[in-house]
C-alpha cells in the first residue's frame, strides 16, 4: 500500500473561500504577519460550521480507503491549537479511525512525514514543490483542473486510477 496524505483546507472543505472572504471583509492586509494573526484569532468552530465538503470529499475518501491501495491520512497546517481541535472534531464526525496529522503553519509538511514514495494531494503549489523536492509524489487538487506542473484532480477518488 502507498502512503497517501490529503490536505484539508481547499481540498476536503472550502475553508479557504470562507476565511479569505472574512479577511477581505475585515480589511486584513495581505501580508504574512497580518494573515497569520487573523488566522490565529479566528473562531474555527464557526468557520467549520459554515464550511462545506468539496465535491463529496468525505465519501470520496471512503472510496479511496475501500480501494485498499493506500494508507490514508489527513495532513493539515494549523496556526493554533484551537484550530487543530476544531478540525479534528469535524473530521472525526465524518470519518472513523482516520489518521489526522496537524502541522504548525511555520513548518513544512515534509518535516513531519517521511515523504519518500508517499503521495500528497494539496491545493497549494508551494506544498507540492516541497513534497516533490523531498522525494514524494505531488498531486494538485484544483476545481479548474490547473495542475501548475503537477498531475491534477478535482475529485479525490480520481487518485485511485493514477497509482
Ligand atoms: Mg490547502
Amino acid at each position: 500500500m502507498i502512503n497517501l496524505y490529503i490536505d484539508f483546507d481547499g481540498v476536503i472543505v472550502n475553508t479557504i473561500d470562507i476565511t479569505y472572504k472574512m479577511a477581505s471583509i475585515q480589511g486584513i492586509k495581505k501580508d504574512y504577519t497580518n494573515y497569520l494573526q487573523f488566522f490565529q484569532n479566528l473562531n474555527w468552530e464557526e468557520v467549520l460550521e459554515k464550511a462545506t465538503p468539496i465535491n463529496d470529499s468525505f465519501n470520496e475518501i471512503r472510496k479511496i480507503i475501500a480501494s485498499n491501495k493506500f494508507n490514508v491520512a489527513i495532513l493539515t497546517h494549523v496556526t493554533s491549537i484551537h484550530e487543530a481541535e476544531a478540525k479534528i472534531k469535524l473530521i472525526n464526525k465524518y470519518l472513523e479511525n482516520m489518521t489526522i496529522i496537524t502541522v504548525p503553519k511555520s513548518v513544512s509538511k515534509t518535516k513531519v512525514i517521511n515523504t519518500k514514495g508517499s503521495i500528497l494531494i494539496d491545493d497549494f503549489p508551494h506544498n507540492l514543490d516541497d513534497w516533490s523536492n523531498s522525494g514524494g509524489y505531488g498531486v494538485r487538487f484544483d476545481l479548474d483542473l490547473d495542475g501548475k506542473g503537477y498531475p491534477v484532480i478535482d475529485r479525490l477518488s480520481q487518485i485511485i486510477s493514477m497509482f
